[in-house]
């Protein structure tokens, strides 16, 4: 499989340069020059598999010679052995709900399904290749742990997460300051996500910083996250159908930066039996408004609400649907992104959003209709949704039989259940004892300067070592 660029501007490349590129590197996103078409006696087959043999089989087209079989069945297996449940993404019913949910891993939060596997990915490809690697990021408190547990302990890799000290919450703050691993650098910045933030990227732009010290992003937009997600929407299509092909499954997928239901997107399209896939959004709904519009319109500014994790004004993977939706024709992708930055807007023309239309449905959340969700499905059923959840399941009502993704375990959003049916909802093993073990990060000033000499003492203390 070769991949290609949103934009246009790069030569093909394989698998392996694709997830070490990670953005491409004429400012696009890249994908894969064609999509595998699965026929119905393939699906019935896969329909059989747990979901790393599933996993195995849905990636190997995808990978192509870039990793021999045998050594990629070896880094599945090992991304899934962290999670807490036989089946990875178990399928539970809710009352009258189904949920998938995706929040058995490391950090009780579905990014841990692509994360896990990207990490010991990274560890594989830089073993091979002898380099090294030097991951920067910010985090407002919920991508941090998942990027800290999907590389932590990992030979050739450090990471260094800067976050707001006394902005996030103490779960999230815990979650990544009792990883012991070495290689794991927790900065606790004294101002607020905005410098945070400002700072990574006034690094990423110092261009000799950042090749002398090989520094590397997070990587969300790293094409193999949304590979490691299209697994469970084959998986649970597989639970409800049973392998019949004529059986087709509804999803509603919490949304934030498009990368899950754009998963979901191309599962469709390589022939998956998904009949809707509903774009849930909360307040933030740029999305929602683009589904019913054809036009993509920033905000002035990001709206706070009770699931941060979606919390976003642009999508960063909504470009990739973009390039899919006009067939692959980047000049146009460049035309309309173009709109965008020159007018905060693009409009797709009607034909196109027809496209849309088919492609999607979608529904927004406020934050009472987010808790009076919580509140009903648990009045109904026990069940208790995270925050982000019940915006999925309120989009999903009246839809018919749809699968409802549930992405985090609703005891890393207390706060926002004791809001809705008043108590706690229990620890899962992943986030008990936090507070009793011990806790490391370094605090500094929230200026680039304090920042980047942090960054060079430990990497020549880590030379040393
Ligand atoms: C990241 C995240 C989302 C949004 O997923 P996208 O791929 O950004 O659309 C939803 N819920 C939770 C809990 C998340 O962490």
């Amino acid at each position: 499989m070769r991949y290609v660029s949103t934009r246009g501007g790069i030569d093909p490349i394989d698998f392996a340069e694709a997830v070490t590129m990670g953005l491409a590197t004429d400012g696009g996103l890249l994908v894969p020059a064609e999509l595998p078409s699965l026929d119905a006696a393939t699906l019935r087959d896969w329909a059989r598999l747990d979901f790393q043999s599933l996993a195995l089989e849905v990636f190997t087209p995808f990978v192509g010679d870039s990793i021999p079989r045998e050594e990629l069945r070896a880094l599945i297996e090992r991304s899934y052995a962290t999670f807490s449940h036989p089946e990875v993404t178990p399928l539970v019913t809710a009352g009258s709900l189904r949920v998938l949910e995706l929040f058995h891993g490391p950090t009780a939060a579905f990014k841990d399904v692509a994360l896990q596997f990207l990490g010991n990915l990274f560890e594989y490809l830089l073993e091979r290749s002898g380099g090294t690697l030097n991951i920067l990021g910010a985090t407002s408190g919920d991508t941090g742990s998942a990027a800290i547990y999907g590389v932590r302990g990992k030979a050739r890799i450090q990471i260094f997460i800067l976050y707001p000290k006394g902005r996030v919450s103490p779960v999230q703050e815990r979650q990544m300051t009792t990883v012991a691993d070495a290689n794991v650098h927790c900065l606790a910045v004294r101002g607020t996500f905005d410098d945070a933030q400002r700072i990574v990227k006034s690094l990423f732009g110092d261009l000799d910083f950042k090749s002398r010290h090989q520094l590397g992003a997070v990587n969300s937009i790293n094409w193999a996250r949304i590979l490691a997600q299209m697994v469970y929407y084959v998986h649970a299509w597989a639970r409800v159908s049973g392998g019949d092909p004529a059986r087709r499954v509804g999803f509603s997928v919490p949304t934030g930066n498009f990368g899950d239901v754009f998963a979901g997107y191309l599962a469709r399209r390589m022939g998956v039996p998904i009949e809707r896939l509903i774009i849930a959004t909360n307040r933030n709904d740029i999305l929602s408004r683009f589904v019913a519009s054809g036009v993509y319109a920033a905000e002035p500014e990001v709206h706070q609400t009770l699931s941060p994790a979606m919390d976003i004004q642009l999508a960063s993977n909504f470009e990739r649907y973009l390039y899919f939706l006009h067939a692959g024709d980047s000049a146009r992708v460049r035309a309309l992104l173009d709109d965008l930055s020159r007018s905060g807007q693009l409009a797709v023309d009607a034909e196109h959003h027809a496209q849309v239309r088919d492609d999607f449905s979608a529904a927004s959340a406020t934050d009472d209709e987010t808790l009076e969700q919580m509140r009903a499905t648990y009045a109904e059923s026990g069940y208790i949704l995270c925050p982000h959840t019940a915006v999925g399941v309120h989009a999903a009502r009246g839809q018919g039989d749809v699968i409802c993704l549930a992405t985090a375990h609703p005891a890393k959003f207390n706060e926002a259940v004791v809001r809705a049916i008043g108590h706690e909802a229990e620890a899962p093993p992943s986030l008990q004892g936090l507070f009793e073990r011990a806790a490391r990060s370094s605090e500094l000033d929230a200026s680039v300067a304090a920042v980047r000499d942090q960054i060079e003492t430990t990497l020549a203390e880590v030379a040393r070592a």
